[in-house]
């Protein structure tokens, strides 16, 4: 990996020219490790040309022909995992393992957009009125782009990037500044791949180029996934440009315990869910809701030593369970969540402040921590910590626990454990929540179903990928077709009615 990662447009390495630049850190370390590019008005301006100069031709390449570069993109994209991972490892901090799990994640939308030749057909009705026909289309958007975050460097580029361009688009990349390096290999990728010069770009940046993606009048679509804070102004900044606007945010997701669950089965999805990436995931359980005191004793004395012997340490050590966070500034954050907690009152069985990892003394670690008898007035319960921090609240029945969940102002996944159906099926019916598991910690939906939360955790009208991705990256229209044959004489001044 070069030292300074710059941008990618129109099938090659761009160096920066806007005299700003960021740094890259590995967290594992604490220590700089190469800087990237922030791209200026006149950087996005210049992938905006060559996306759109790339767009006639694209958008009218068979649908078959887009498919197969996607057919080769996944072979690549599997050859080159041993590669790709510990790229993310090394700018994310998560384990080789996680890495490699979230680019698998991403890499079943590559196989799903293999599948668009069939996914783009539309709809036929003969004989709408005698002897008309109409039928509908879906047609690309144009120059599409996609502010991705730092949680999931790979996944989440994949996750739009993929849908995009089958559908004919040419999508414009603007990755986190925090861990940008895996864009630029994805796009040298798609090169190999097949992909047409331009059709997928990168610039770099932090919100000076979100800004001018977001203010340029050549971009018709935007993708984004952040903190709900970011995500509200993405929208709201991108519709009032005229744009088609999906943007995921934060999140807070509460996974239910019933008193008949699975108590080892419940304690293990936690572990996962609560902990692994070091609790930077959006679909992570920050909030365990046990139902019933007995509940409640029983999952904390369960976790408590399990919490205690997480093995964290660098993500590139195979032995790891728990990397860092990914920077300092985080890290403080979620120490300082730490401390409201204690402050507000809630009890902290587990404190990972202190942890001290031997010849990493400037990484970024954390031990885990749970809070017992969190309340639902307290920050930690409230906000999203992002962090490995677990906040066990405890419910007096099922419907306060269900209640809670409703409350809550993030709407992106939850779950339910429990062994009695009719528990299971009133929550996923009436919890407003757009992810639901039931007895799976992180009901992530596959890539042939589409992902995407309610209440603040999305703004606009469309989950990502499966189906929804396709409707957000094309148009629909709709032809009504007659022929001479059918076209009887005269002019008609009243409104057509067929049949
Ligand atoms: P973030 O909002 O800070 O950054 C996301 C992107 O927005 C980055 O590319 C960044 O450069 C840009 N950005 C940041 N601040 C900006 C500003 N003021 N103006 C314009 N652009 C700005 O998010 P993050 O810290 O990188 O990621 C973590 C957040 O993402 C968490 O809140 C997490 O829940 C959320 N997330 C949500 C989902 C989901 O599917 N709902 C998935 C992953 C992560």
């Amino acid at each position: 990996m070069s030292d300074l990662i710059s941008h990618y447009i129109n099938g090659q390495t761009v160096a920066g020219a806007s005299g700003r630049r960021g740094d890259i850190y590995n967290p594992a370390i604490g220590e700089v490790i190469r800087q990237v590019d922030f791209a200026n008005g006149a950087e996005v301006q210049a992938a905006v040309d060559a996306a759109q100069a790339a767009f006639p031709a694209w958008a009218a390449t068979p649908p078959l022909r887009r498919a197969r570069v996607m057919f080769r993109l996944k072979e690549l994209l599997e050859r080159h995992m041993n590669e790709l991972a510990p790229i993310v490892t090394e700018e994310h901090g998560k384990t080789v393992d996680d890495a490699k799990g979230s680019i698998t994640r991403g890499l079943e939308v590559v196989e799903f957009a293999c599948g668009m030749p069939h996914l783009l057909k539309g709809e036929f009705t003969e004989n709408v009125g005698s002897e008309v026909d109409s039928y509908s289309l879906r047609q690309p958007l144009g120059v599409v782009a996609g502010i991705t975050p730092f949680n999931f460097p790979a996944m989440i580029p994949l996750w739009m990037s993929p849908i995009a361009i089958a559908c004919g688009n040419c999508f414009i990349l603007k990755p986190s500044e925090k861990d940008p390096s895996f864009a630029n290999k994805l796009a040298e990728l798609y090169k190999e791949a097949g992909l047409p010069d331009g059709v997928f770009n990168v610039v770099h940046g932090d919100k000076d180029a979100v800004n001018a993606i977001l203010e340029n009048p050549g971009i018709q679509a935007v993708s984004f996934v952040g903190a709900t804070k970011t995500a509200e102004y993405i929208y709201h900044t991108g519709v009032a440009h005229n744009k088609r606007v999906q943007a995921l945010g934060g999140a807070k997701n509460h996974m239910v315990i019933m008193p008949d669950a699975d108590m080892a089965q419940a304690t293990d999805a936690i572990m996962g869910a609560a902990y692994g990436s070091a609790g930077e995931r959006c679909m992570a359980i920050s909030v365990a809701v046990a139902v019933g005191d007995q509940v409640a004793d029983n999952l904390i004395e369960r976790l408590t030593p399990r919490v205690q012997s997480l093995k964290v340490g660098p993500g590139n050590d195979p032995q790891t369970e728990m990397g860092p966070l990914v920077s300092r500034e985080h890290f403080d954050k979620v120490m300082g969540y730490i401390d409201a907690g204690v402050r507000e009152g809630a009890d902290l069985v587990l404190d990972g402040r202190s942890l001290n990892l031997q010849g990493y003394e400037n990484g970024y670690f954390m031990g885990g921590s749970i809070f017992d008898r969190v309340t639902t007035d307290m920050s930690i319960y409230n906000e999203e910590i992002f962090g490995p921090v677990l906040s066990v609240v405890r419910a007096p029945d099922y419907a306060s626990a269900v209640k809670m969940c409703n409350d809550h102002e993030y709407g992106n996944g939850t779950a339910i454990f429990t062994r009695d159906g009719d528990a299971a099926r009133h929550f996923t019916n009436s919890v407003q929540v757009g992810m639901v598991g039931v007895n799976v910690p992180i009901p992530v939906p596959m890539a042939f179903h589409s992902f995407g939360g309610w209440k603040r955790s999305l703004f606009g009208d469309h989950h990502m990928h499966g189906p929804e991705g396709v409707r957000f990256y094309t148009k629909m229209k709709a032809v009504t077709a007659r022929w001479p044959g059918g076209i009887r004489a005269g002019a008609e001044f009243s409104i057509p009615v067929m049949g």
